[in-house]
């Protein structure tokens, strides 16, 4: 059997599928992220907390590379990310990513919102790309909204569209970053109704939340981050219930 780097070799199904070695990053002074170790394995739920500023985006959009880092390895599913160029481009659909503000082209319908990717980057027939569209919209529960432009739509519906947008890329791992913030209240659980169902089926998720219920609904660790250093991983319930950190205690005690 030939293996290739980039296509083709069989990965390591016990091989984290993202793995971050010794990253650092700066912005200017900022050493925003300090030496971040952290594996996500196959299937694995982690929800990423902590206070404002302390480096959960930054890390978020490193994993993808939106985001330069200064040293260290960044790997996905065993392939290390490179800087830049077509390698990048491919590594990078293997990442989904939504964000708090749910970005969306907003002269495509919704449907051309969800079918764009696969057609522009993956290559795949319009007739195809709308039939997968179609069902993840479904999956997602606004298929009915297909014909619409985003404003038409609510807060909750076009975050629920960003997401399957990002899975009509087909990715390997999904990131979320504080999705559920820029929501109006009532709009909130059904994003995170959405996630968890995604999580049920097995989906790799990294998540930027202080839903305190999804993350005990969810989650299989929580990864506290203070300072651009990670200073605390536990599963939910010790976390929520026994933080061992001050750090930790503080956020806590202000968020709960
Ligand atoms: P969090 O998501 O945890 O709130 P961020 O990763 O957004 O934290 O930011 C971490 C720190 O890095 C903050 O102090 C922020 O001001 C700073 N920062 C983020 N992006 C930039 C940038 N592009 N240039 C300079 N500083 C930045
Ligand atoms: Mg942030």
């Amino acid at each position: 059997m030939t293996r290739d780097t980039t296509e083709g070799a069989t990965p390591d199904p016990a091989a984290p599928l993202v793995s971050l070695k010794n990253v650092n990053k700066h912005f200017g002074d900022l050493h925003v992220l300090q030496n971040i170790n952290l594996n996500v394995a196959r299937g694995e739920v982690v929800v990423v907390i902590g206070p404002s500023g302390s480096g959960k985006s930054t890390l978020c959009r490193a994993i993808n590379r939106l985001e330069t880092i200064d040293d260290g390895e960044i790997a996905i599913d065993g392939k290390v990310l490179p800087a830049e160029g077509k390698a990048l481009a491919k590594l990078r659909a293997d990442v989904g990513m939504v964000f708090q503000s749910f970005n969306l082209f907003a002269h495509k319908t919704i449907l051309e919102n969800v079918s764009l990717g696969p057609v522009k980057v993956k290559g795949m027939k319009s007739a195809e790309a709308k039939k997968l569209s179609m069902e993840l919209l479904e999956r997602v529960g606004v298929d009915n909204q297909a014909n619409k432009l985003p404003a038409q739509l609510s807060g909750g519906q076009q975050q629920r569209v960003a997401i399957a947008r990002a899975l009509a890329m087909k990715p390997k791992v999904m990131l979320f970053d504080e999705p559920t913030s820029a929501l109006d209240p009532e709009m909130i659980n059904e994003v995170l109704d959405t996630m968890v169902s995604l999580a049920k089926e097995g989906m790799t998720m990294i998540v930027v939340t202080h839903e305190m219920g999804f993350a005990r609904k969810a989650a299989d660790r929580v990864v506290f981050m203070a300072d651009g250093q990670i200073v605390e991983e536990a599963t939910p319930e010790e976390f929520f219930t026994n933080p061992k950190s001050a750090r930790a205690k503080d956020f806590l005690g202000k968020i709960l």
